[in-house]
């Protein structure tokens, strides 16, 4: 374990975000020196606070090829590479439209948006199926959105797993530790035979950070805030340019959007 588990959660748990402005950057506004902002022992409630990750596909895909993103995420949560797809642990990911969007296409549809690579995640589902199934409840939804996952209660079960209709659990099937490149000693690592998933960089959001994908984006598509504030960027976009879920049939109510 790469840091001490309990000081991760009480981290993790306690979200402290003093503000949370309109514009992207590295830090959320307010919390530019997050040492001085942040104190595990001192938790700030979320309440009121709805986080929401908007995607911008054209402008995604603009940077072809460019996976900054998921190696930002997959490097900070220390992400094994085990170099094959069975094995695979992703947190974030690409998937062709029509796979991602099922159903939300027409036969005009731009073939090369039809077949583009989207960059899919877990969807912090606001009916998240995967946190009702869970036997032990080592995943659950906070008050402000993100759907958790502590992976020292997960028995394997992997019931969330198949719950999931978006694939967006991975299990341990074997021990990732050797399979990490560089070990980012500010995270904890896993172990075999454990299920997990984004978390919306949990630790980083406790600290005043965004999330290390919006913050690697250099093509300015995607976006990190809080649904709540009328004034902030995400519900800019989502007022004014329009915005699909994954499988919105489905009645869990994704709370990552897509401006098409
Ligand atoms: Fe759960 Fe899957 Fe929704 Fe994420 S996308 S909250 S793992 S059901």
């Amino acid at each position: 374990m790469g840091v001490d588990r309990r000081k991760f959660l009480t981290i993790a748990g306690l979200t402290t975000l003093t503000a949370l402005g309109k514009k992207a950057s590295s830090v959320l506004p307010g919390n530019e020196d997050s040492s001085a902002v942040f104190d595990p022992m001192q938790p700030v409630s979320t309440e009121g606070k709805r986080y929401a990750l908007v995607i911008d596909i054209r402008k995604c895909l603009k940077g072809e090829g460019c996976h900054d993103c998921i190696d930002a995420c997959h490097l900070t949560h220390n992400v094994p590479d085990f170099g094959n797809p069975k094995d695979e642990i992703k947190w974030i990911w690409k998937e062709h439209y029509e796979e991602a969007f099922p159903k939300q296409e027409h036969p005009f549809t731009d073939k090369g948006l039809k077949e583009a690579p989207v960059l899919v995640l877990c969807n912090h589902c606001d009916n998240p199926p995967c946190v009702r199934v869970c036997p032990t409840q080592s995943t659950w939804k906070r008050d402000d959105g993100v759907v958790m996952m502590d992976m020292h209660r997960c028995i394997g079960c992997r019931y969330c797993v198949a719950a999931c209709p978006y694939g967006s659990r991975s299990f341990n099937w074997r021990d990732p530790r050797p399979f990490i490149k560089d070990v980012n000693a500010e995270y904890p690592t896993r172990t075999r035979g454990v299920v997990e998933k984004c978390n919306l960089c949990a630790e980083r959001l406790a600290v005043g950070k965004i999330p290390a994908c919006v913050e690697a984006c250099k093509h300015g598509a995607l976006f990190f805030g809080d649904l709540e504030d009328p004034e902030s960027e995400v519900r800019e976009l989502l007022g004014s340019r329009y915005a699909i879920r994954r499988k919105p049939d489905l009645g869990t109510s994704p709370q990552v959007y897509y401006l098409v």
